[in-house]
């Protein structure tokens, strides 16, 4: 037996960034050339993107952890590595993502919307890219950076046009199978529908879908049985048809009693006051039934409700139906605005990416947080003293040194770059602003450097000032 499922715990994770590559250019004969080694790929996104043919999470209830490719590595002769590949999630229409804590992060309404659920992590730049004027043959790459990874939560809200609500067994699942062409399981018990079914009804010029689902008992509201589940399928459907089995055995039902139980059970969901409501007589082949259809008919339209009576295994009655809740449907969707098809769905960036904090936690101990510094330190290959070094110069270009000595830090204390949890802790050694120049300059390879006549001198710094004002981060220029 399957389980019902339309809410589904997945976790995501993009792929990670290629790292970039150190090379020097080599060929017999010649003197070194210049540096060649080429960027790391781009990590592919996790991406979930709506898709009409999906009408349940199922899928994901069975594999709930998907990973996206990473990016290759760079190599040398400048050639860049290869991203990796996006892993396109298909989703029924309606489905909302949710963050672990419940904040929703998209509502996914239309066939193609797409939402970028992780995102991948960039490549690591080269070092041909990270060569410049005063740094002419790096013998350093930058890491890759590791995909997004995120716990999420997909659940479903059918967008159908019209429910179906009733007692279990009122004949809802059967109903459908006969409006459409969905063939859902039916069986003689409560609870047989465990799987929302989406039914396509034409009638005349107009389309529209018919969700069959979990059927209501009294405290449905309160979350018993299937009830909650159920209810949250019916939250966007424009037409409700209340299904009255006229031929229960129980000898404490009737339809109208019936009626009650489930109304009160959407009055104490709520939100559902003004959505129009249809009266579905089923089961009048069973003679009792029709009996019974014709006696509650007119208290039924006494309160207001249009009436029909059908079979559905007998196939009577089913056009009249079909055709009035064509009407009701085309109306409700006249007056809704138009959606378009292909929305984007993208996460707002909630950080100022060029700011970061310090903060003194200890005597001796400074935590920085930004999204540049923290992206810097997950670049640094700390096996290399260049990159580290390379690291400490755009830590200080960017201001941080000035910031600890601000917030009173001397040399030698701790300075930790990142959250708490994950954190990378260096003893402070001032560089720019220790009085004296910056002791070597970084990058160099002396086997290029030549004596810098002073024109020289000026216009690397110049290009030193630009490279503050840029942030080479990533091949695509800066950000
Ligand atoms: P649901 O729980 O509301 O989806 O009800 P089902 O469609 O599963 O039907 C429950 C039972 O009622 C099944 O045994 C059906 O064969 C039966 N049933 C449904 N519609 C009719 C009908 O029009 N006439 C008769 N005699 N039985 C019906
Ligand atoms: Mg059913």
């Amino acid at each position: 037996m399957t389980t019902f499922v339309d809410r589904v715990a997945l976790h995501v994770a993009a792929g990670n960034g290629g790292h970039g590559c150190a090379s020097v250019h080599r060929e017999k004969f010649k003197p070194l050339g210049g540096p060649d080694g080429g960027n790391g790929g781009r990590g592919g996104d996790v991406v979930l993107v709506v898709d009409r043919d999906v009408t349940t999470l199922l899928d994901y209830h069975h594999s709930p952890h998907r990973k996206a490719t990473n990016g290759r590595p760079g190599e040398g002769g400048n050639r860049s590595g290869k991203d990796g590949d996006d892993l396109v999630l298909p989703v029924p229409d309606g489905t909302v993502v949710q963050a672990a804590d419940g904040t929703v992060l998209a509502d996914l309404v239309g066939e193609g919307t797409r939402y970028v659920a992780a995102q991948g992590g960039r490549g690591g730049l080269g070092n041909a890219a990270l060569a410049s004027a005063r740094r002419k043959a790096p013998g350093f790459a930058l890491l890759g950076e590791p995909g997004h990874s995120e716990d999420i939560t997909l659940e479903l809200k059918t967008v159908a046009d019209v429910a179906l609500v009733g007692y279990p067994s009122a004949g809802k699942s059967s109903l459908i199978s006969v409006l459409s062409a969905a063939k859902p399981k039916i069986a003689d018990y409560p609870f047989t529908t465990l799987v929302p079914h989406l039914g396509v009804v034409t009638a005349g010029a107009t389309v529209y879908t018919v969700a069959d689902v979990p059927g209501l008992i009294p405290g449905a509201s309160q979350g018993r049985g299937l009830g909650l589940e159920f209810l949250r399928h019916v939250e966007r459907c424009s037409v409700l048809v209340h299904v009255l089995d006229t031929a229960a055995l129980e000898s404490d039902r009737d339809p109208l009693s019936d009626l009650d139980v489930i109304e009160e059970e959407l009055a104490q969901y709520g939100g559902l006051e003004g959505r129009p409501r249809v009266v579905v007589l089923n089961k009048i082949d069973v003679p009792d039934g029709r009996d019974l259809a014709a006696m509650v008919r007119p208290d039924l339209e006494a309160r207001g409700y249009r009436v029909f009576e059908v079979s559905a295994v007998a196939h009577s009655g089913l056009a009249p139906l079909s055709y009035a809740l064509a009407e009701l449907v085309s109306r409700a969707r006249a007056a809704r605005p138009k959606e378009e098809n292909t929305r984007v769905v993208i996460r707002p960036k909630a950080v100022d990416e060029s700011g970061f904090t310090v903060v003194r936690e200890d005597d001796d101990l400074f935590r920085v947080r930004g999204e540049k510094p923290e992206r810097w330190v997950r670049q640094t290959d700390f096996n290399n003293d260049e990159a580290v070094g390379y690291l400490a110069d755009r830590l200080a270009r960017l201001g941080v040194e000035e910031e600890l000595l601000k917030a009173g830090a001397h040399a030698g204390d701790g300075v930790a770059i990142g959250p708490e949890d994950n954190a990378v802790v260096f003893d402070w050694e001032p560089t720019v602003l220790a009085g004296a120049e910056m002791l070597g300059r970084r990058g160099e390879d002396h086997r290029l450097a030549e004596p810098r006549p002073a024109a020289q001198r000026r216009r690397d710094r110049q290009a030193e000032r630009d490279e503050a004002d840029q942030d080479f981060d990533s091949f695509g220029g800066p950000f």
